[in-house]
């Protein structure tokens, strides 16, 4: 099983990251997509990548990160220096921060042709935003390749990303018992778009919900859209391994 989307590189994983990547191990969590979304996450996703083969880097500007960032040249020089298998995260964020959004959009905008430009998968970050995100990507369309991550829109919205070729992330929130709309999304969007994530240490899903997420209890996601699809978790893992292999080519 692939966890397309963690911040194992949060500062809450520094006392126990070997144990955290074991219980990975023994439950058949085999890669992760190390999510960077500022100038030290993007380092450090680089950084553990070397030290541990079960990482895959990536990095971007996350949207609540962009008020130190005056152009989008130290992304770029950077992704020409290391192997990362995404841009992103990025997008928008209107959910603390609403008046910047004109930056935001220019950042979001940046990182998209950036993808672009070096034949990278986006990582899309979308909250309490989601006209703006999809009226920036659609300029796109035939363009782009990416993932929505922690998709939380409607199952009509999400058409509408499908339709752009992208991916949809879901993570905890779809094992939560009154999480309505997620749960229709995982039941009805097609499972060659479906992808599994954990966005640790938040998004904990049940059972162990309101504690630390991590990276091993996206067999938790795994289960629930299984049984919601009235299927086996070892059909929903190939599903989703074969869609994560293709999109970040790892
Ligand atoms: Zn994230």
């Amino acid at each position: 099983m692939i966890d397309t989307h963690s911040h194992l590189l949060d500062d809450v994983f520094k006392d126990d990251l070997d144990e955290c990547i074991q219980r990975c191990k023994d439950n058949n969590v085999n890669k992760i997509i190390l999510v960077g979304f500022d100038r030290i996450t993007n380092s450090k996703a680089v950084e553990l990548s070397k030290k541990y083969d079960i990482f895959y880097p990536t990095a971007g500007i996350h949207p609540e990160e962009v008020k130190d960032i005056n152009d989008l040249s130290y992304l770029s020089d950077f992704i020409n220096n290391n192997k990362v298998y995404a841009v992103g995260e990025c997008g928008l964020d209107y959910h603390w921060t609403k008046d910047n959004k004109e930056l935001q959009k220019e950042i979001f905008e940046g990182q998209i042709k950036l993808s672009i430009d070096y034949n990278l998968p986006l990582i899309i970050h979308s909250r309490d935003a989601i006209e703006d995100t999809y009226n920036i990507l659609k300029k796109y369309k035939g363009q782009i390749r990416g993932v929505m991550h922690c998709y939380s829109g409607s199952l009509e919205m999400a058409q509408k990303f499908l339709d752009l070729g992208l991916y949809i992330g879901l993570d905890g929130p779809v094992t939560f018992k009154n999480a309505k709309e997620p749960k229709r999304v995982a039941s009805n969007i097609p499972l060659d778009r479906l992808l599994l994530e954990t966005d640790c240490p938040w998004m904990t899903p049940t059972p162990f919900r309101g504690k630390r997420n991590e990276s091993s209890y996206v067999v938790y996601v795994c289960q629930e859209i299984a049984s919601l699809r009235g299927m086996d978790c070892t059909e929903i893992e190939k599903i989703t391994d074969k869609n994560a292999i293709s999109l970040f080519n790892i």
